[in-house]
């Protein structure tokens, strides 16, 4: 059976990432967070002195974004591939909330998203690939054959942002955890650059009140739709 591009876009912790990762590994398929990619190159920003509270040195990160090599290499062990920064892992340093603070700004230059969907495009260039972000399905791989949009409430998102983050026992507020959700959602959506929009062709699931289980039986479904057309 010949294999399709997934595309998987949505709102700020709408359980993107543990979907796609499920479909990957029962497909078969390569997953690609470039939610990731993102966080990967505002790391680097961090660590340059180009970002903080109260500056963003935009034309600095330009200067430096030649020199920016973000690659996933698979964990056997965890079951889905881990990012690199110029050969260097830092899966575990993109995921607090000071990286979630400054990403969607990090996220709104230009420059920034062509090097990162022209990396994206190559990765997915084979198909057999599930993608998820926030402009998949409309800029990345806008012919992608399943196009997802994921939705919950603000407060059910943030709720398992924050569990997640205490559960790898960072010390962070449930307040502190729903107004970054919030900020990002509102950046997202309203940047000049591929803003956070709905594929007219994407499908939405809503999973406020689906389980893990009953969320996975439902897009197999249309996975399953898709390959037997
Ligand atoms: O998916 P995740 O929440 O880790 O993404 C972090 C941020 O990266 C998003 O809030 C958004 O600003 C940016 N992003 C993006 N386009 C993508 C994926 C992520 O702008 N395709």
């Amino acid at each position: 059976m010949s294999k399709i591009t997934i595309a998987i876009d949505g709102y700020s912790s709408t359980g993107k990432s543990t979907v796609a990762k499920q479909l990957a590994k029962h497909l078969g398929y390569v997953y690609v967070d470039s939610g990731a990619m993102y966080r990967a190159v505002t790391y680097f920003a961090m660590e340059h002195g180009l970002i903080d509270e109260n500056h963003f040195d935009v034309e600095g990160l330009l200067d430096k974004l030649s020199e920016i090599k973000v690659s996933f290499k698979f964990n056997a062990a965890l079951g889905f591939a881990e990012v690199y920064l110029n050969g260097v892992n830092i899966e575990k340093e993109i995921r607090t909330l000071e990286v979630s603070r400054f990403v969607s700004q990090v996220a709104t230059v230009p420059q920034v998203r062509a090097q990162l969907v022209q990396h994206q495009k190559q990765m997915g260039a084979e198909k057999g690939v599930v993608m998820d972000g926030r402009d998949i399905g409309t800029v990345v791989f806008p012919d992608a054959e399943l196009k997802l949009f994921m939705t919950a409430s603000a407060e059910t998102r943030a709720l398992r942002r924050y569990s997640e983050l205490l559960e790898r026992g960072d010390d962070v507020s449930f307040e502190a955890v729903l107004k970054n959700v919030e900020e990002r959602d509102y950046i997202d959506s309203h940047r000049k650059d591929s803003p956070l929009i709905k594929a007219k062709d994407a499908i939405e699931i809503d999973n406020s009140n689906l389980s893990l289980e009953e969320q996975f039986d439902e897009i197999k479904k249309l996975v399953n739709k898709v390959l037997h057309a």
